[in-house]
């Protein structure tokens, strides 16, 4: 039996495996935000953007917040 596929992000690059995408892409924002209140999607989104921060250290922290935060608010 197949899996659905998910939209998760490629290391260290941070696109979506499946779309290709800037993660979060926006099927992985719809599974991100599912039920959970914007607080608890903003607290897991931080945990998301330190580890890009990792990954992307020549990333611009305003760059990564507008991506990774932005959305949840
Ligand atoms: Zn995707």
């Amino acid at each position: 039996m197949a899996e659905p596929e998910e939209h998760l992000p490629a290391r260290p690059s941070w696109n979506c495996r499946v779309c290709a995408q800037q993660w979060p892409c926006e099927p992985a924002r719809g599974v991100l935000e599912s039920g959970r209140s914007r607080m608890e999607l903003a607290v897991l989104m931080w945990d998301y953007l330190e580890e890009a921060a990792k990954d992307m250290p020549q990333a611009a922290a305003t760059e990564l917040f507008n991506r990774f935060l932005r959305w949840t608010q």
